[in-house]
């Protein structure tokens, strides 16, 4: 094994070649650092490449054209064709933490000691110092002891763990994202400083916080659950995901053992690692399960558990999109198949929970059901529902859309007002489709549409006075015909029908 000071080869790409080579032709001092030099030396490829260097980031932007200033910390993605990008970055040195979140003052540094002295832990504390880099050769910089570390399985804060903790929260969470992915145990000085200052983590932005979890839920070579259950064991999952961290001691009667904190573990472990959004999901499908737990059910807790889910999702700061998302998973979760559901009954459930959403739904299922231990994940129907699906989808109408008719007909034929009775008629007549998808043709459907306006006491106006009745028939009308069937798109409300849950 490499030691500090020790020559050592690499067969680097061009485009960080070319990126450590300009900045050297330019009199800068430059190092690759961070992940890529800790990948190197523990043998794998680096996914991406850092490199620190003396410059300032104006006159790295200045001598790669091109290339994207991403942020205030300075640092610039240098982008070369065909290969890898290569984000440099001003070698720093920062003024005192006074938020434990963002240093109070950035300012470049001069060497690559200080650099190095700066960041979080050893592993990642280490530098290669190109000396020839036409030959790939050049010398390890490692004044923290990271590769001993490294070979010893230890993560370690850089210097005072206490005062680094202290300084950014962040590093906290960080660690177990490390120790797991690179198999590290944590040291013991670096542990304790953790527990003593998890608390300390409640202050970090959302955003910060969503980047290290998703990290963690998209790691392939580890299971997700080995970081949270660090997490736990630190002290930092009930200040991060409380939500989460409440499952531990919940009972279930699951085929596997263990409460519904492992439970929700296994689930997001059977996700794809590609999907980590879609893990998150698998993380927090149960977390209505701690406050709805009563003689041994859980009742109505998908719906808690989307409220729920809602409130972390927005801590986390995921986008509107996101959120609108996870809710609906979370608030799906539990739909129950059998197989007298009729046609009908097959496409409502479609209708309720959205097109969109039926992959992931299936997915978070099977799942879930392996980690229940269901020794067939797609049983229960599961497949054949699935078909049922694709053929009901591939025959009938499911939105408004794909009826026979549209608002213009319902104004021009019906001779209603353009107005929110248009909405609610067209919704109606969606209503009726789906039970009997035949109706789905002109005539019947204005028929139907004619009837309910009358009975509305709206529509068959002429032209001009439509135009004057405008909006208050409409609004008028709508507020007595409203479809007490009706489900909106995105479902959240508990008085809204539900599937009777699995047993
Ligand atoms: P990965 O392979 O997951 O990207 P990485 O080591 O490259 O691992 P990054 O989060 O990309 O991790 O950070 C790059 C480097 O920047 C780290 O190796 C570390 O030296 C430093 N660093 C990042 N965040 C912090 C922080 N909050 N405090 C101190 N140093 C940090
Ligand atoms: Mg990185």
């Amino acid at each position: 094994m490499v030691r500090d000071g020790d020559q050592l080869i690499i067969g680097l790409p061009d485009a960080v070649r070319a990126t450590l080579a300009r900045l050297a032709e330019a009199g800068h001092d430059a190092a690759l650092v961070g992940g890529s030099v800790r990948d190197l030396v523990s043998g794998t490829l680096p996914q991406d490449w850092d490199v620190a260097t003396a410059a300032p980031p104006e006159r790295v932007a200045q001598l790669f054209p091109g290339s994207t200033w991403t942020n205030r910390f300075g640092t610039v993605t240098v982008h070369v064709d065909g290969g890898p990008d290569v984000q440099v970055t001003t070698f720093r040195f920062e003024g005192p933490y006074l938020d434990g979140r963002r240093p109070a003052s950035v300012a470049w540094g001069q060497s690559l000691d200080e650099d190095l002295a700066r960041r979080d832990f050893t592993v990642n504390a280490i530098a290669w110092r190109p000396m020839d880099l036409a030959r790939g050769e050049g010398v390890l910089v490692d004044p923290h002891g990271g590769i001993a570390d490294l070979q010893h399985g230890v993560l370690r804060a850089v210097g005072d763990p206490e005062a680094r903790f202290g300084e950014d929260a962040l590093r906290m969470v960080r660690a177990a994202r490390f120790a797991s992915r690179l198999g590290l145990d944590i040291d013991a000085a670096t542990a304790r400083a953790i527990r003593a200052h998890a608390a300390a983590a409640a202050e970090l932005s959302g955003e910060r916080i969503r980047d290290e979890l998703l990290r963690m839920l998209e790691d392939a070579a580890r299971p997700p659950s080995a970081a949270f259950e660090l997490l736990e064991r630190l002290g930092l999952l009930e200040v991060l995901l409380p939500e989460l961290a409440a499952l531990r001691g919940v009972p279930q009667s699951k085929a596997l053992a263990g409460d519904a904190l492992d439970h929700s573990l296994r689930t997001a472990d059977a996700l794809p690692p590609d999907r980590p959004l879609l893990r998150l999901a698998g993380l927090l499908h149960d977390v209505g399960k701690a406050t709805t737990l009563a003689d041994g059910h859980f009742i109505g807790h998908e719906v808690e558990g989307a409220r729920l889910a809602e409130a972390a999702g927005e801590r986390l700061r995921l986008s509107r999109a996101e959120l609108g998302w996870l809710v609906r998973l979370v608030r799906h979760h539990m739909f129950a198949y059998t197989p007298d559901w009729t046609d009908a009954a097959v496409r409502r459930f479609i209708r309720r929970v959205g097109v969109d959403l039926l992959d992931d739904l299936f997915a978070l299922r099977v799942a879930d059901n392996a980690a229940s231990g269901v020794p067939d994940p797609h049983a229960a129907g599961l497949d054949e529902l699935r078909s049922r699906i694709e053929a009901v989808i591939a025959d009938s109408p499911l939105t408004q859309g794909q009826l026979a008719v549209d608002g213009r007909d319902l104004t021009a034929e019906v001779g209603l007002a353009p107005g929110p009775l248009v909405g609610e008629l067209l919704r109606r007549l969606l209503e009726a489709v789906l039970d009997e998808p035949s109706l789905n043709r002109r005539e019947p459907l204005l028929a139907l549409a004619a009837q309910w306006a009358a009975e509305a006491g709206a529509g068959a106006h002429h032209a001009d006075a439509r135009a004057q009745a405008g909006e208050a028939v409409a609004d008028g009308a709508a507020a007595t015909i409203g479809d007490p069937g009706a489900v909106p798109s995105r479902p959240r409300s508990p008085a809204q029908k539900e599937e009777s849950p699995p047993s």
